[in-house]
């Protein structure tokens, strides 16, 4: 009797063991949870927000309280973006693991320079991004800076299975790598190119290939379109020819369709982030994607 009691313990012991090793990780947006899960293949990993969501906006529900009280470690864009929610979900969490100053609250923000930073006193709004653009996510250079320091993170809060992690970075590296040659080939003819856009949603990438962002439909920062504002893009476009107008999945696009009714200027709706449940789940697929899609419309 007593063996068996002691096999069994011996078995549960195993157990407790076996599922300590797998970290948890909350995401407060897609592109960090598809990320994540290539950085770390054996983690749990769950994501706030999703392609069709705005992240600027979403509710603190409680089953987004729920996941934050499980995670080992929380990874979000930062400078703001999630300004208007994550704090009441930390709050209600009550997980030392993941509030702000605690090892496994990444803020990735603080390891990059945003661009777009505005003056606060300047804007009315608190739509705009004092802080710089949060939407850095849509620069290569700067995920693959990332990349590595997410993996790092995940080294220091998961020292035993340190040389996976490592190991998974590596791999990583040398897709993105591989695949930056031909994005960069992309980006080169995109080179020079006027675009509309609506929101800053697409601006590292807009900069980092080198077109121009002609008008924003936005007529401030972080202000929905208006129609008053959008006739007055009308001239613009029709003068400067844009090869596109884009909108991202979940912002409402009926300017950019007006306007691209009056100008003849096509209006391309691309996704700002990775879907998890669709096609385009890794960044990678990101990239693929919206670099042809930019091209196809030149
Ligand atoms: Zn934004």
């Amino acid at each position: 009797m007593q063996r068996i009691v002691s096999k069994l313990f011996a078995l549960g012991l195993f157990a407790v063991v076996n599922t300590a090793q797998a970290l948890t990780i909350f995401t407060c947006e897609p592109e960090w949870a598809s990320l994540s899960m290539e950085l770390a293949p054996d983690a749990k990993v769950f994501s706030a927000t999703h392609a069709y969501q705005d992240p600027h906006y979403i509710e603190a529900r409680p089953s987004l309280i729920s996941k934050l009280a499980k995670a080992d470690i929380a990874i979000c864009s930062g400078a703001g973006l999630e300004s208007g929610w994550l704090p009441a979900l930390q709050k209600r969490a009550s997980n030392r693991d993941v509030i702000d100053g605690a090892k496994g609250m990444l803020y990735l923000s603080r390891f990059i320079e945003t661009i777009e930073k505005h003056d606060t006193e300047f804007f009315s709004t608190e739509h705009v991004h004092p802080e710089g653009n949060p939407h850095f996510h849509l620069d290569p250079e700067r995920v693959s800076k990332l990349a590595r320091v997410i993996s790092q993170r995940l080294q220091t809060i998961d020292p035993d299975s340190s040389q996976a992690y490592q190991q998974a970075l590596e791999k990583w590296q040398a897709n993105w790598q591989k695949s930056m040659q031909t994005w960069q080939q992309q980006a080169a003819e995109l080179k020079g190119q006027p675009v509309v856009v609506q929101h800053t949603s697409f601006s590292y990438l807009i900069n980092w290939s080198g077109m121009n962002a002609i008008a924003d439909l936005e007529p401030e920062p972080g202000v929905p379109p208006t129609m008053t504002h959008a006739q007055s893009l009308v001239e613009e476009t029709r003068s400067q020819q844009p090869i596109a107008i884009l909108t991202n999945w979940y912002q409402n696009d009926r300017a950019a369709q007006w306007l691209s009714g009056k100008t003849d200027v096509k209006h391309l709706n691309l996704p700002a982030t990775v879907d998890l449940k669709g096609e385009i789940n890794t960044l990678q697929r990101l990239f693929d994607h919206l670099l042809s899609q930019l091209q196809a419309a030149r």
